[in-house]
C-alpha cells in the first residue's frame, strides 16, 4: 500500500514562509539587530523557516512591554471573569486551528502529525480551558488570629492571592505547543504578564500562538514572544531585573544556570527538568498490557519526554519475556517523516540531538551494553534513530545514569524487592515512575517508596490538566498543572485590620 502523506494546508505554508518577527507590546516587530536564524525540518535536514534572532535589547523591550501591561492599561483593570474568558477564547481559537497546529508541530519537531492531532493540540486546548476556569477561583483565606501581646484587641485577618508580576517563560522543543500552553495558561489565569522564549529548534507553533493571542483580544503586552537562542535570549530573560518570576522547562544543566541567573534580583523560580524514570514490571503483572505499556513509555515522542520510562526494571522470572516483547514492539515501529500517516516514529528534533543520542549508544556499546534491537541510525536523510532496547547494563554506565532523551531503554533484571526500590531511587532525578503489578498492596507500597513527583500504576504517560506534575530532587522545583501550578504565579499577601 502506498504511503499516504498529509498535504500541507495552504495556511501552514503561508505562515511558515512569512518573515517571522517578535511579538512585543501587541505588535510583530523586527529584532533590533536585524539577525535571523534557520529552523530545520528534522525529517530532511532542510531549512524550514527563518526566525528572528532576539537579543538582550529585544528581551529588554519585551520585558518593558510586559511591565507596562502589568501595571497599567486594561489587563490589571479587568475582572477575573473577563480574564478567564480571554483564556477560554484562546483555547477556542487553538481548537479551531487544530489541523494547522498539528502540521506545524510535525514539520518543526518531527513528531507524527497523527499524534499531534490527538495529543499535543487537544491537550493544549484542554489545559487552557482548565486554567480559564481557575481565573475566577484563585482565593485567599480568612484566618482567625490571637495576637497574645495585644490582649482584648480584635483583628480581622485575611489573605489575597495576587499575580506575581512579569514572568519569563523558557520552554523546550519536545512538546513545543503544549509547553507553551502549560506555561501561558496558569500565568494568564493568575493575571501575570509574560515574555515567552520558545526553543530555537521549534519556535513556529509559539509564534502562530502569538497570532491567536492577538486575535483573542488580550491587551497589548500581556503576552510577548521572543525567539532566539538560550545563551543570547534565554539567559538575559532569566537574569532580567524587571522580571519577577522565571518558569523553565528543559535540561537540569540549564535549570541550574537559571537558578544562578535568577539570584541577581531573587526572582521566583520554577523548574521542570530532566528524568531517568524507573518503569517497574513485576512477574505478577498483566504482561499483555505491561509489555506494550513499557514500549510506549520509552518510545512515545521518540523518547524525547522528560518522564520517559528509560530504566525498565523487570522481575527475573519474566525478564526475557518482557524484553523480547518490548524489542518485538520496537521492531514493528515504522520510522518516517511526521507527515506520513503510516509513520509511528519521526526523526529526533535536531542534528545535535541525533549526535547526542547516537553518542550514548556508542558509549553504551563500549561499556559492554548489548542492543537487543535497534542500536543506531537507519542511515539516509533526516535525524532518525532506531528504537533500541539495551541489556547487560551496569548501574554505573552512562546509559543507565544519564538522561538520553531518545528512544533508548535500559532493561534491568531484579529479584530482591528492597534492592529494587534502592536501585529505582538510585538517580539524581525524581520526575516519574511506574509500577506494573496485579498486587494492589505492593503497588501502593512501591508508589510510596519511590522518590518521584508522579507514579503511574499499570499505566504510563497519563497526563491531565488537573493533575500536578513535577520533580523531586534534580528534576525540578514546583509543579506544573493542577491548581498547584497557580502557586508558581501568585504571591500570597496577608492583610490584618485592627477592628
Ligand atoms: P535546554 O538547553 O535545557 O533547552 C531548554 C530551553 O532553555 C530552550 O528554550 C533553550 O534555548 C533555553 N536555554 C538554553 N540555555 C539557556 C541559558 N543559558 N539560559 C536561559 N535559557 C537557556 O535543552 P536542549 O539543549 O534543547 O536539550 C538538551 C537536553 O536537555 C536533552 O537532550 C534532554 O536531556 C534535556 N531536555 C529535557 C527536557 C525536559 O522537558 N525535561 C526538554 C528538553 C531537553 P535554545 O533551545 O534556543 O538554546
Ligand atoms: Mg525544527
Amino acid at each position: 500500500m502506498a504511503t499516504q502523506t498529509v498535504d500541507i494546508a495552504p495556511a501552514v505554508s503561508k505562515f511558515i514562509a512569512r518573515t517571522h518577527q517578535l511579538l512585543i507590546g501587541g505588535r510583530w516587530v523586527a529584532p533590533k539587530a536585524g539577525k535571523a536564524f534557520d529552523v530545520f525540518n528534522p525529517a530532511t535536514g532542510d531549512v524550514l523557516a527563518r526566525c528572528a534572532d532576539g537579543q538582550k535589547e529585544d528581551v529588554d523591550a519585551a520585558v518593558a512591554a510586559a511591565r507596562k501591561a502589568f501595571e497599567s492599561g486594561p489587563w490589571p483593570a479587568m475582572t477575573v471573569s473577563e480574564r478567564g474568558k480571554l483564556v477560554w477564547k484562546l483555547a477556542d481559537l487553538l481548537e479551531a486551528h487544530l489541523e494547522e497546529f498539528a502540521q506545524l508541530e510535525s514539520l518543526d519537531n518531527g513528531k507524527p502529525v497523527a499524534v499531534a492531532r490527538v495529543a499535543d493540540v487537544p491537550l493544549s486546548v484542554d489545559l487552557l480551558r482548565y486554567m480559564a476556569g481557575w481565573a475566577t477561583k484563585i482565593e485567599g483565606d480568612t484566618i482567625p488570629i490571637s495576637v497574645p501581646y495585644a490582649p482584648g484587641e480584635k483583628f480581622l485577618a485575611y489573605t489575597l492571592r495576587e499575580p506575581v508580576g512579569v514572568v519569563g517563560q523558557i520552554i523546550p522543543w519536545n512538546f513545543p505547543l503544549l509547553m507553551a500552553a502549560w506555561k501561558l495558561g496558569p500565568a494568564l489565569a493568575a493575571g501575570c504578564t509574560i515574555v515567552l522564549k520558545p526553543a530555537e529548534q521549534t519556535p513556529l507553533s509559539a509564534l502562530r500562538l502569538g497570532d491567536l493571542v492577538c486575535e483573542a483580544g488580550f491587551p497589548d503586552g500581556v503576552v510577548n514572544v521572543v525567539t532566539g537562542f538560550g545563551e543570547t535570549a534565554g539567559a538575559p530573560l532569566a537574569a532580567h531585573p524587571g522580571v519577577d518570576k522565571v518558569a523553565f522547562t528543559g535540561s537540569t544543566e540549564v535549570g541550574k544556570l537559571i537558578v544562578k541567573a535568577a539570584a541577581g534580583n531573587l526572582k521566583k523560580v520554577s523548574l521542570e527538568l530532566g528524568g531517568k524514570s524507573p518503569n517497574i514490571v513485576y512477574a505478577d503483572a498483566d504482561l499483555e498490557t505491561a509489555i506494550p505499556g513499557a514500549a510506549s513509555a520509552i518510545f512515545f515522542n521518540h523518547g524525547q519526554c522528560c518522564c520517559a520510562g528509560s530504566r525498565l526494571f523487570v522481575e527475573k522470572g519474566v525478564f526475557d519475556k518482557v524484553v523480547d516483547g518490548v524489542a518485538a514492539a520496537a521492531k514493528k515501529i515504522k520510522l518516517g517523516p511526521g507527515l506520513n500517516l503510516d509513520t509511528d516514529m519521526g526523526p529526533l528534533v535536531s542534528s545535535e540531538q541525533f549526535e547526542r543520542v547516537t553518542g550514548f549508544l556508542d558509549a553504551g556499546r563500549k561499556e559492554g551494553a548489548k542492543a537487543v534491537c535497534g542500536g543506531g541510525s537507519p542511515g539516509g536523510k533526516g535525524y532518525f534513530v532506531q528504537p533500541t532496547v539495551l541489556v547487560d547494563t551496569r548501574p554505573e554506565m552512562k546509559v543507565v545514569r544519564e538522561e538520553i532523551f531518545g528512544p533508548v531503554v535500559a532493561a534491568i533484571p531484579f529479584s530482591d524487592p528492597e534492592q529494587l526500590v534502592r536501585d529505582a531511587n538510585n538517580t539524581n532525578y525524581g520526575l516519574a515512575a511506574a509500577v506494573w503489578t496485579r498486587d494492589v498492596s505492593k503497588a501502593h507500597r512501591v508508589a510510596a517508596a519511590i522518590r518521584a513527583g508522579t507514579v503511574w500504576i499499570n499505566c504510563f504517560n497519563i497526563f491531565d490538566a488537573a493533575l500536578p506534575f513535577g520533580g523531586y530532587k534534580e528534576s525540578g522545583w514546583g509543579r506544573e498543572m493542577g491548581h498547584e501550578v497557580l502557586k508558581n504565579y501568585t504571591e500570597h499577601k496577608a492583610v490584618c485590620v485592627r477592628l
